[in-house]
């Protein structure tokens, strides 16, 4: 398996690594350990460069899989197994990511707050983001209250803690599961919860930031209706972080 160190250091940006895996029909390597993200839970998987002495291959998609973490790379010439590469993540689009991953938590955090209303799916880029959610309360009125609470949280700059729970303890707490659809696989031993302290925790493999502050603020940008009793919230950000 691949040292996942995105899971554990969002904002490191390069690694040293060795090459594991070769897949030469794909054009992709297996490393020991990443920060690369591979995508999941709506965040997608990161971009960026393979360095080998002087050449640099293109990282262009990230998968996960039972063995690890793959790259996908450009180029006709694949490094072989052992060979030692360096890796940079597109970190301008990461960070990016990371912020707009923010915002959802504290989006989920708020409507949460006022309906009690789980989350049924979301989605991402940079800088956009959407949240689907169970909401057969909404009234078009709720808008702008939902945004300023959503700024007003953001602004408190909170602390976004990463935790790790044995799985028989994050069983007992069926809250951590905000995505109503999706269950955790059963042979997950340990689970990596996401915690804006105070105002959203749940279990969550992506990466973010590390207090709200750095999100900025957001901007509602529609508020669609998904069938009956259902809601889609799309956002935007709008603050410029220094
Ligand atoms: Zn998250």
């Amino acid at each position: 398996m691949t040292e996942q160190i995105y899971s554990t250091d969002a904002y490191a940006k390069e690694m040293a690594a060795k090459v594991v895996d070769v897949d030469a029909d794909d054009g992709r390597v297996l490393l020991d350990r990443t920060v690369f993200y591979p995508g999941g839970g709506g965040q997608p998987y990161d971009t960026g460069v393979l360095r080998i002495g002087d050449d640099q291959l293109e990282v262009t998609r990230v998968t996960s899989d039972g063995h690890g973490v793959w790259h996908w790379v450009d180029g006709s010439s694949l490094p072989s197994v052992g060979t030692g590469v360096i890796g940079a993540v597109d970190w301008e689009r990461r960070y990016v990511l990371m912020r707009t991953h923010t915002a959802m938590h504290a989006m989920c955090g708020v409507v949460w707050d006022r309906f009690k209303s789980p989350v049924t799916g979301g989605d991402m880029r940079e800088g956009v983001g959407r949240l689907d959610f169970e909401l057969p309360q909404w009234d078009p009125e709720d808008r702008d209250p939902i945004e300023s609470e959503v700024n007003r949280q953001l602004g408190l700059a909170l602390p976004i803690e990463v935790e790790f729970l044995p799985r028989a303890e994050a069983d007992l707490d069926p809250s951590l599961i905000r995505t109503k659809v999706s269950l955790l696989p059963s042979s997950l031993r340990e689970v990596r919860v996401i915690d804006i302290v105070g105002l959203d925790r749940q279990a969550d493999g992506g990466t973010h930031v590390s207090s709200t502050t750095e999100v900025g603020s957001i901007e509602i940008t529609k508020v669609e209706s998904k069938g009956k009793g259902f809601r889609r919230i799309r956002f935007q950000l709008t603050g410029e972080v220094e």
